[in-house]
């Protein structure tokens, strides 16, 4: 590492230690202020962080993927305020973490459009013509583990729709509805009610409905798991494997 890189992160590392000070006088006036270890990853994916508490030695150890190195304080101090929250189970909103909330929001518009599988880009594309007048932006697009319970996700860390693989040889048009609903999600984006954060609004479910033939769509999705279910039972069922030999 460089004489100049080590510096930059060092003087970073000092300033979370000095904004999680801050939000420990703000918020956790009474506690002992924490011992802190920082370490930026490239294992991470894109504006990603994570945080782990050691309430006996009162220590936290937070990851942050290096895109958090240029980042804004303000915005970086709301991500912490997430982070200390969240662990902490405290449910609280501040004006930073509302700054770090639109920032995730928009973060899409510097990540990296590297991972983009061919066969769901034809699908994103026909939605995009088809249903949203091309105005949603490039996302990445891949396929994701065999799951049957998450058929498809949209991270707005790394702007990226996620296809469950349990769907590859399913019919056509359920894919590209499942692909139409994570569209919605970075159309849609999110925003916080006083308990949660809701990411299916009245709106995104108004525009749901628009998919060609929605009307059968889950009824159809769910025949399509169930015939999943039965083909893998099969596969397992020892009778079946007597019968081949
Ligand atoms: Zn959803």
């Amino acid at each position: 590492m460089r004489k100049e890189e080590k510096l930059l992160l060092e003087n970073k590392i000092n300033i979370i230690q000095e904004l999680i000070n801050q939000i420990y006088q703000e918020h956790f006036p009474n506690r002992r202020l924490p011992q802190v270890k920082v370490v930026f990853s490239n294992h991470l994916s894109d504006y990603n962080a994570n945080i782990k508490h050691i309430p006996m030695f009162c220590k936290y150890e937070i990851k942050l993927n290096k895109n958090w190195l240029d980042s804004n304080e303000l915005i970086i101090k709301g991500l912490l305020e997430y982070l200390i929250f969240k662990i902490n189970k405290i449910k609280k909103k501040t004006f930073t973490q509302d700054l770090y909330d639109k920032f995730i929001s928009n973060v899409h518009i510097a990540v990296e459009k590297n991972k983009i599988d061919p066969f769901l880009q034809e699908l994103f594309e026909k939605n995009n013509k088809e249903l949203f007048e091309e105005a949603i932006e490039q996302t990445n697009l891949v396929w994701g583990e065999v799951s049957k319970r998450t058929l498809g996700t949209y991270n707005y860390q790394n702007d990226t729709i996620t296809i469950s693989s349990i769907l590859k040889n399913a019919p056509l048009h359920l894919i590209r509805f499942v692909v139409y609903h994570e569209m919605l999600h970075k159309k849609h984006k999110f925003y916080k009610a006083k308990t949660n954060t809701v990411h299916h609004s009245k709106d995104f479910r108004a525009e749901e409905k628009l998919f060609p033939n929605f009307i059968n769509i889950d009824r159809e999705l769910n025949d399509f798991l169930r015939y999943k279910r039965t083909v893998k039972t099969k596969k397992f069922n020892w009778k079946n494997l007597f019968n081949r030999f």
